[in-house]
């Protein structure tokens, strides 16, 4: 269940398109999102499925080709997409901040930790150099660091998972309502990744800060989210609190993510890639994008595109024939 029912961010309608060589290409489509005050959201689904597309507009950074077709995203109830300049300052790291995918590789390499602090907290805050580290201390200690070393050090001196570390530590640093984080683990070793999960959980726990974690591995969606958000071509697809999804998934596509999962101790001729490729963006199948990959396919699901509906307490699922597959199983 979210921390609490207060919406903080709501996506409305949300389409953004990109002009390539090949013609124009669908990130985002129509897309519905409400994102509730102190929970954590994962965004789950395959590579090129739009989630960082979407984080990126929630923070209006976009690229020179892309091009918002439609919709709003409300931080607050303030519409980001209408900020000015100053407002998006104001706005970017004090209100929303985001750990990039590739973090490890955004610590600059002639910068010390303490020069990152402050060089980050300079162009929002008017803190004091003393004020800012002494911040700084707290949340590297709060990521398991200790501060005292860590903060004189470069990022060549520190590992792949001391950096992530980091990394986190300097999206907290102005004190969010919101911190994105675009992959985080995936260039962490399966150790280092369980750390870095645990180390999230703290920092939910004592911070109430809400999250967005964006990944395409729903096993490590369960370890961290509240509710899990599952996108497919640029559509939201399944949407519910995190045993629901796990254990309980409606929709086609999220049983496929599930049953993909490799487990240490199972066999590993038993798992079940997905079959086929993620769609084109450019020339999406008709219908439900999922159909050439859907073992339930039907006449139905190549005609018409399936709308997220309403199927319980904080579930919503966007398949024509949830009903039947569900209760065949
Ligand atoms: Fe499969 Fe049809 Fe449901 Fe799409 S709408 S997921 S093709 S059953």
């Amino acid at each position: 269940m979210p921390a609490s029912r207060n919406i903080i961010l709501s996506i409305r309608d949300l389409t953004i398109e990109f002009k390539i060589p090949r013609g124009i290409l669908r990130a985002v489509d129509h897309l519905n999102l409400d994102v509730y005050e102190g929970e954590c959201l994962a965004l789950v689904g395959e590579s090129g499925s739009g989630k960082s597309v979407m984080a990126h507009a929630i923070l209006k950074l976009l690229d020179p080709n892309e091009i918002i077709r439609s919709g709003s995203i409300l931080f607050k109830g303030r519409d980001v997409l209408k900020m000015s300049k100053k407002e998006l300052r104001e706005y970017r790291w004090k209100k929303v901040s985001i750990v990039f995918q590739g973090a490890l590789t955004s610590l600059n390499p002639v910068l010390r930790v303490a020069d990152h602090m402050i060089d980050t907290a300079e162009a929002h805050e008017k803190w004091s150099k003393e004020e800012t580290l002494r911040k700084a201390s707290q949340l590297l200690q709060l990521v398991h660091l200790d501060s005292e070393t860590v903060l004189k050090r470069y990022s060549h001196e520190l590992s792949g998972g001391m950096k992530q570390r980091v990394v986190a530590a300097l999206a907290l640093l102005l004190e969010p309502d919101l911190v994105i984080l675009d992959e985080p683990t995936s260039a962490l070793d399966m150790l280092t990744q369980k750390f870095f999960i645990k180390m999230l959980n703290e920092i939910k726990e004592k911070r109430k800060v809400t999250m967005i974690f964006i990944t395409h591995d729903i096993s490590i969606a369960a370890e961290i989210a509240d509710r899990i958000a599952v996108m497919y071509a640029g559509k939201i697809i399944e949407i519910g609190p995190v045993e629901d999804i796990f254990y309980r998934p409606l929709h086609p596509y999220t049983k496929a993510l599930i049953n993909s999962i490799p487990s240490i101790y199972g066999d590993i001729s038993k798992l079940k890639p997905i079959p086929g490729n993620p769609p084109d963006p450019v020339n999406p199948p008709p219908g439900c994008r999922f159909h050439p990959r859907c073992p339930y396919v039907k006449p139905i699901c190549s005609e018409k595109i399936p709308k997220l509906e309403k199927v319980g307490v904080d579930r919503m699922v966007a398949c024509h024939r949830w009903r039947e597959i569900n209760i065949e199983q």
